[in-house]
């Protein structure tokens, strides 16, 4: 038997590994990852392991030690160059070639590179890595201005760490508000406010047509007749998916590794999960490309026990959160879904719910600094519900479950 290869060793990779042990599989299991690390979890990367609260150890997803135990082959530094479906192998940069008889590919995601005049100057980060946190943190040091091009999560994140760490922030957002493509205006303006109070600057509708610089490092930020001054860039302007392997081995994709709702991509031996894989979802009744960690622990256990011979229909709502200061955001479905919104809890105090009704039922929950209140919403989802109620703040919401 030629067992369980993972191409990537992220998320999805990290959760595989545990998956597979844990259903059972006592085959070879080997993950081939091009970065240097065991597989880790990102989300620390642009909150707490950049403001240096938290080290390497608190960011893996397991323990080094769990591969070796586990008897599990984790190949770090190693980079999967081509999948060839025939031979049911995969080959790597160096040379080497891994028979499999079951793939995962679990390949992620990269950032959306900015190609404008003075992009190669030194100063300007990208943060996807542990490797690009680690250069950012050290440019931080020395910094002063700091210019966010993006005002996604990982701008915002960034901007509330850069904040408190005492560099003046400047966030300059191509579309007319910021966090656009996750959340309504509403959301957005409350977002918005927050960092303004906070004494970042914001500049929207603004785009950046290049980068000037003096002795090879960045000085400015060029958007039309405007110039942010800045000794430090961060540019957070989306994801591609990593899908050029799949793409090349005759694998249906369309943004993203197309996979049916067992995880399974149009070859029936090669299984993909994360980021990279566009996927239906049966609850929200259409097919979403998510960029999740909850999505990539979801669709890795349903792979891994579909590889195993199982039947399991991967099947979550959507959630996500985000961590700006000491605000936790907190997300279930897609607030664009609803047809009417109502608003439980203080806005003031920075203590609030925002639910998202269609048709009368929730459809979505934007949820500030209301983590037990959350799970709450969470079950709520698609279960009618009474404006009014989830408005009075004396409504138990357990007593909406109904
Ligand atoms: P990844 O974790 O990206 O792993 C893929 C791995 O495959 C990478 O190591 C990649 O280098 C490797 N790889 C790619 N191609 C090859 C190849 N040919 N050969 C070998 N290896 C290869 N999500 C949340 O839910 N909440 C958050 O708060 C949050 N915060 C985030 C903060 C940051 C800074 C970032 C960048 C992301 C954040 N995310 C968050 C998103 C979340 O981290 C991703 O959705 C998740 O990591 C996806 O997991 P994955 O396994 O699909 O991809
Ligand atoms: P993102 O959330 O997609 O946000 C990117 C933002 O940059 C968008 O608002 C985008 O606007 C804007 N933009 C695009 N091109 C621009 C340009 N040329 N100039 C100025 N602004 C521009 O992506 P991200 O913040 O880069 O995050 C990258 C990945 O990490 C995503 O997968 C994200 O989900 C993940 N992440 C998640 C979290 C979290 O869940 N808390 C935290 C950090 C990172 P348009 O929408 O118009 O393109």
């Amino acid at each position: 038997m030629s067992g369980i290869v993972v191409i990537g060793a992220g998320q999805a990779a990290g959760q595989a590994a545990a998956s597979l042990r844990q259903e059972g599989y006592e085959g070879k299991v080997t993950i081939l990852g091009d970065e240097a690390q065991a597989p880790y979890q990102r989300p620390p990367l642009s909150k707490a392991y950049l403001s240096g609260e938290i080290g390497m150890d608190r960011v893996l997803v397991r323990p080094e030690n769990f591969y070796p135990d586990k008897d599990i082959d984790l190949k770090t530094n190693t980079t999967v160059t081509a999948i060839d479906r025939d031979n049911k192998t995969v080959s790597t940069e160096s040379g080497d070639t891994y028979e499999y008889d079951k793939l995962l590919i679990a390949t992620g995601s990269r950032p959306r590179i900015l190609n404008i005049p003075g992009s190669d100057l030194e100063g300007i980060h990208y943060l996807r890595t542990i490797a690009d946190v680690d250069g950012i943190r050290g440019a931080m040091q020395s910094a002063t201005r700091l210019c966010i091009v993006g005002g996604g999560y990982i701008g915002l994140e960034v901007a509330a760490v850069a904040k408190k760490a005492g560099l003046d922030v400047t966030v300059v957002e191509a579309m007319d508000r910021i966090l656009l493509r996750v959340t309504t205006p509403e959301m957005s303006e409350f977002y918005h406010n927050l960092h303004t109070g906070r004494g970042v600057n914001i500049l929207v509708n603004t785009g950046v047509d290049g980068f000037e610089g003096e002795n090879g490092k960045i000085t400015a930020v060029v958007c039309g007749d405007n110039k942010v001054e800045a000794d430090l860039v961060i540019v957070g302007i989306g994801i591609i998916p990593n899908v050029e392997l799949a793409e090349a081995a005759g694998l249906e994709c369309d943004n993203g590794i197309v996979v049916d709702d067992h995880c399974q991509t149009s070859d029936p031996d090669i299984y993909a999960a994360g980021d990279c894989t566009n996927h239906p979802n049966p609850i929200l009744d259409r097919r979403l490309r998510l960029e999740s960690v909850p999505n990539a622990m979801g669709q890795a256990r349903t792979a891994c026990s579909n590889m195993l011979g199982g039947d399991k229909v991967y099947s979550e709502v959507p959630w996500f959160w985000s961590d700006q200061y000491e605000l936790k955001l907190q997300m279930v479905g897609f607030s664009a879904d609803g047809d009417t919104s109502v608003v439980r809890g203080d806005k003031d105090a920075n203590q609030f719910a925002v639910f998202y009704l269609k048709d009368g039922k929730v459809v979505a929950v934007d949820a500030v600094n209301s983590p037990k209140e959350f799970m709450v919403c969470k079950q709520l989802y698609g279960k009618p519900a009474d404006a009014a109620a989830l408005a009075d703040p004396e409504t138990e919401l357990k007593s909406l479950l109904g």
